[in-house]
């Protein structure tokens, strides 16, 4: 039982709420990018035995063309990949001071290329389902660490997860 502070459940909610618009207000938006969806290609017929394009043209496919070419949609694999990626708003922090903790009284030079997100629990299997994260746009970070929930002041609602340049 806490000493000096007693919320009821309306207080409790009304706070949560506000810690989520922090997230929304002072995050970044990240784009997190899944693995590539393989689907058939529209353009040439499949051949199941060798798992590749039969290397002729299915009827009605965007780009006709001579039969035993590759079809020239696919290359001739039979599939296209599909990229697939969504944007979500995270807290992001890029100092490495900041978030691992020995460092933080040290005079050390930490290397850049690391990246801490906060965001909410819920999004925890998006950020682990993503093959990497887009940060500012362009720069690529992958994840290097689990998504935890352990130091919230609102317990089983936000994470936060590290995550390490790659290009
Ligand atoms: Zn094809």
């Amino acid at each position: 039982m806490s000493t000096y502070l007693q919320l009821d459940t309306e207080t409790r909610s009304l706070i949560q709420g506000c810690m989520d618009d922090l997230v929304e207000i002072f995050g970044r938006p990240c784009t997190l990018v899944y693995p590539a969806r393989m689907t058939p290609c529209e353009n040439c017929v499949y051949d199941t035995v060798t798992q590749l394009s039969s290397n002729r043209w299915r009827s009605g496919g965007p780009i006709p063309f001579p039969n035993s070419t590759a079809c020239p949609q696919c290359n001739g694999k039979g599939f296209a990949a599909t990229e697939v990626s969504e944007t979500l708003t995270f807290i992001c922090e890029t100092d490495p001071k900041k978030f691992i903790a020995p460092f933080n009284k040290l005079a050390l030079t930490v290397p850049a290329g690391y990246l801490q997100i906060k965001g909410r629990l819920t999004d925890i299997p998006k950020v682990e389902r993503a093959e990497f994260l887009l940060y500012q746009i362009d720069k690529r970070y992958v994840r290097v660490g689990e998504a935890l929930d352990h130091f919230n002041l609102v317990p089983n609602r936000y994470f936060h997860c590290l995550f390490e340049r790659r290009g």
